[in-house]
């Protein structure tokens, strides 16, 4: 049977809003029974300006500004705009940070020897931080922060250390439950986030820098965190589960009604 006339596809797409507002509306309820608390914002566009003036009421002229790295916070350009105010001492920790091409010359992992001293520095620092932003690998339903690093620098900012938390993340990082916060980490993040920072490996010798995730786009340990891969560069040998902190609203998880990162 053939179809009368073209389907209106805006339609069908145009459905996801609505689905990722209730969704994050479930979560940031939860969040608030949980010592959190959280906003709904509809677009990357609106989000970037509304978090640009939650900044500026939060933190006075002169105060620090840090940040984990995320790609969902380079791409709404927010951490742009922050350092071209210049009203606050923004600390950068990736400024030296190695690009892919660069590793292959490095022949380490992201960070050139003298480059990691400097950046361990810089995330030190951070943790002084009156403001730290940050995006999750995951977030539960029941409003639970699941986050996995190599270093340790993000998930140390997020449980303890700057006086307040920025949590921005696009709606496809909500997850169920705890099972599929970890499997999302180990088979969603950790391929795709490997695959970025160290590019394609040139040769069979270069291969040995990559975990498996990298060359198969999934976990070669097991999702539910029971087995891992072992492998000297894992970039998932610390993960942090936050979902009930003492401190009242020190996180605040910004949702926004799009995809965003990975
Ligand atoms: S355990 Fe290894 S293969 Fe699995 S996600 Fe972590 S780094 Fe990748």
């Amino acid at each position: 049977m053939f179809l009368k006339a073209e389907p209106d596809l805006k339609k069908w797409i145009d459905i996801k809003p609505w689905y990722y507002e209730k969704l994050a509306s479930n979560v940031i309820e939860n969040l608030r029974k949980n010592n959190m608390d959280g906003i709904y914002i509809s677009s990357a566009r609106e989000a970037r300006k509304k978090i640009f003036e939650m900044v500026e009421r939060e933190v006075p002229e002169g105060g620090i500004i840090s940040w984990g790295g995320s790609v969902t916070l380079i791409n709404l350009g927010i951490l742009f705009d922050l350092q071209k105010a210049g009203r606050w001492t923004c600390i950068n920790p990736f400024e030296d940070i190695v690009t892919p091409e660069e590793i292959h010359v490095a022949r380490h992992w992201m960070l050139t020897e003298g480059a990691l001293e400097k950046t361990i520095k810089k995330w030190r620092a951070a943790l002084n931080a009156d403001l730290y932003l940050t995006s999750t690998n995951a977030i539960t339903l029941k409003g639970t922060l699941v986050n996995s690093d190599g270093y340790g620098n993000r998930i140390a900012a997020m449980m303890f250390g700057p006086k307040k938390v920025y949590v921005v993340a696009g709606c496809n990082k909500i997850v169920r439950d705890l099972d599929d916060a970890f499997a999302r980490v180990r088979n969603v993040v950790a391929p795709q986030l490997v695959r970025m920072m160290g590019g394609e490996p040139k040769s069979k010798d270069e291969e040995q820098w990559y975990p498996p995730c990298s060359r198969l786009g999934r976990c070669g340990g097991e999702p539910k965190l029971l087995k891992n891969c072992g492998h000297k560069n894992r970039a998932c040998g610390m993960t942090a589960i936050i979902d009930q902190p003492h401190i009242p609203n020190r996180i605040f998880v910004i949702l926004i009604g799009e995809d965003l990162g990975f």
